[in-house]
């Protein structure tokens, strides 16, 4: 079986972006990959943070990951942190990446755009150490968010470039992406996510629910009640593809485009089968959450297993590059 990887930021809640732009579709694919998920510390530290809420953090995306189907039996999870040669392959790729590579990357610029008073390092060299976690593990399948098309495709040429220099090592990484695009936030302006706060978070409970789809943005050309609505353009349409049925979907996309329905019954069919999604999501987390040494014990043991993997990468990485 091929190996996959892919990693979530501890920074916060998880948000519907989240769940079915990425870990949706990871849950797909247990059993057809060796799946190896990754709480990445690491790069949540490159925006400001509070530190006594970091554990917890840890602790709740690995927790709501579980809870919305990471089986620990058919998957391995595990904290970036607790496995150092991910900085340190991190470091051995600086080296054979060009400057200019990384200050083209759309998340740097966006990131630096909203943190302006912290455009650290670690932030431009978020893309390293990325492709630093799927190669250290030698992970050829890497399901993502379309945000993150990028990144994979720099790990790429990460990989060709030290492949090229040092001999063959690693495999060249592909990303599997949704069809449907990045979930944008309720403001439609940019895509969700944790640090917008423009975001549905996965426990949310079924009043704020139907309350923050209310206010959320859909076709801005589509002023009253009366004037027909372009469901392409419309956010609220794209989660409805993703999360209601054949004939609710057919409903909403006629009744958009002919004004025989509004924006506010359209989201309240939205609201109904997201809330309806989320529920066993939230009863499980809830359960983890009542029994967190069951967690931190998925954690140990992810760490024990990529350990055994990383030990090895880097023995081989260090004695093609003449270190040892
Ligand atoms: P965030 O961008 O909210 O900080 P992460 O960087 O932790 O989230 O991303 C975890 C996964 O969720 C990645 O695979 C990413 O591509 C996916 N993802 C995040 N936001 C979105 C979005 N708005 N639409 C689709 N996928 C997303």
């Amino acid at each position: 079986m091929k190996r996959l990887f892919s990693g979530i930021q501890p920074s916060g809640d998880l948000h519907i972006g989240n769940y079915l732009g990425a870990i949706r579709n990871w849950v797909r694919m247990l059993d057809d990959y060796q799946c190896i998920f990754c709480v990445v510390d690491y790069h949540a530290i490159t925006v400001d943070y509070q530190v006594e809420a970091m554990r917890q953090r840890i602790f709740n995306a690995a927790a709501e990951c579980m809870a919305c189907g990471l089986d620990p039996g058919r998957c391995v999870i595990f904290v970036q942190s607790h496995i150092p040669e991910h900085t340190e392959l991190a470091w051995i790729f600086n080296t054979v990446t060009p400057m200019g590579d990384l200050g083209r990357m759309t998340q740097f610029k966006e990131k630096s755009e909203q943190h302006k008073h912290n455009v650290n390092v670690g932030l431009f060299d978020y893309p390293v150490l990325q492709a630093a976690d799927i190669l250290l593990h030698k992970a050829e399948a890497v399901p993502v968010g379309e945000d993150q098309i990028q990144h994979i495709e720099f790990s790429r040429r990460v990989a060709h470039a030290f492949n090229s220099r040092y001999g063959e090592t690693f495999p060249e990484p592909y990303h599997i992406t949704p069809k449907i695009g990045r979930i944008m936030g309720l403001d439609g302006k940019t895509k969700m996510s944790k640090s917008l706060n423009n975001y549905i978070s996965l426990s949310d409970s079924a009043e704020t629910i139907r309350s923050k789809l209310a206010t959320a943005v859909t076709d801005v050309n589509r002023k009253r009640r009366s004037d027909p609505g372009n469901p392409e353009v419309c956010n609220i349409y794209t989660l409805h593809r993703l999360l209601s049925s054949d004939s609710e979907i057919e409903y909403v996309n006629t009744g958009c485009r002919t004004a025989g329905i509004g924006c506010l019954d359209c989201k309240a069919i939205l609201a109904k089968n997201m809330i309806a999604e989320l529920e066993p999501i939230q009863q499980k987390a809830r359960e983890l959450k009542e029994h967190p040494q069951r967690v931190w014990e998925v954690l140990e043991a992810g760490k024990q297993t990529c350990s055994l993997i990383a030990v090895e990468t880097m023995r081989e990485v260090r004695t093609k590059m003449g270190l040892r």
